[in-house]
C-alpha cells in the first residue's frame, strides 16, 4: 500500500497516519516529525528548517525533497509507505512522481482529511498547551492555515484528476475517523479490483 494523507494543520493527520500505517504494516513517514527530530537534535537539517517552521512557513522544496528521497530509499519503504504531510507544493508532487517512476511503482490512494477552519484553530490552540510545539501559537497557526490553503489545498485537484483522491470528514472521535478512512480505502481497493477484472 502506498498512501498519502493530506489535510490542513489540526485535521488529525499525525494521529490517523500512525493507526492507518499500522493496519497496513507500512511505515508512517511524517515530514513534520522528521523536521522536529532534527530541530531537537540541532542537526544541519534541523538548523536549516527551524526558522521556517517557527514562522509557519514551508521549508524550501529542495531541502524537503532531498530529505524525502533519502527516507523513501530506505528498505522499510520497499513494499509501501504512508506519507503524512508530503507533498505540499507542486514541486514536491513532481519530485514524488519521479521517485515513484524510478522505482516503477505508483500510489494506491490519497486520503484528504477535511475539517472546519474554526475547529482546526481551536484544536491547535488546545494542543499547544499539551505538546508545547513552537508553531502552535495563534498567529503562527493562522499562518499555517493560510499557507496550506494557498499552496497545498489546490494539490487535491491533481490527485482527483488521477482518480486517487478520497475525501474523509476529520470531525469526531479518533476511532470514528479511523473507521471512515479504512472504509474509504476499502471501497477504493474494491473499485480497483472491479475495474481491473477481465
Ligand atoms: P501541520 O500540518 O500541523 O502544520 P506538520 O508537523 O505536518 O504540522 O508540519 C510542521 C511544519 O514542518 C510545517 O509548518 C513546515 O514548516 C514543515 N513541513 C512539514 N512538511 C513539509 C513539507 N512537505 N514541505 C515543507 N515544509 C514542511
Amino acid at each position: 500500500m502506498r498512501l498519502l494523507l493530506m489535510g490542513p494543520p489540526g485535521a488529525g493527520k499525525g494521529t490517523q497516519a500512525t493507526v492507518i500505517a499500522e493496519r497496513f504494516a507500512v511505515p508512517a513517514i511524517s515530514t513534520g516529525d522528521i523536521f522536529r527530530t532534527n530541530v531537537a537534535q540541532q542537526t544541519a537539517l534541523g538548523v536549516a528548517a527551524q526558522t521556517y517552521m517557527d514562522a509557519g512557513e514551508y521549508v524550501p522544496d529542495e531541502i524537503t525533497n532531498a530529505m524525502v528521497a533519502d527516507r523513501l530509499a530506505e528498505h522499510d519503504c520497499a513494499d509501501g509507505f504512508l506519507l503524512d504531510g508530503y507533498p505540499r507544493t507542486p514541486q514536491q508532487v513532481v519530485e514524488l512522481d519521479e521517485i515513484l517512476a524510478i522505482a516503477g511503482v505508483g500510489l494506491d490512494a490519497v486520503v484528504l482529511l477535511e475539517a472546519d477552519p474554526d475547529e482546526l484553530v481551536s484544536r491547535l490552540v488546545g494542543r499547544s498547551a499539551e505538546q508545547g510545539r513552537a508553531d502552535d501559537t495563534e498567529p503562527v497557526i493562522r499562518r499555517r492555515l493560510e499557507v496550506y490553503a494557498a499552496e497545498t489545498g489546490p494539490l487535491a485537484d491533481i490527485y482527483a484528476e488521477r482518480d486517487l483522491l478520497t475525501t474523509v470528514d476529520g470531525l469526531g472521535q479518533v476511532d470514528e475517523v479511523t473507521e471512515r478512512i479504512l472504509a474509504a480505502l476499502t471501497s477504493v481497493s474494491a473499485q480497483r479490483t472491479a475495474t481491473s477484472a477481465p
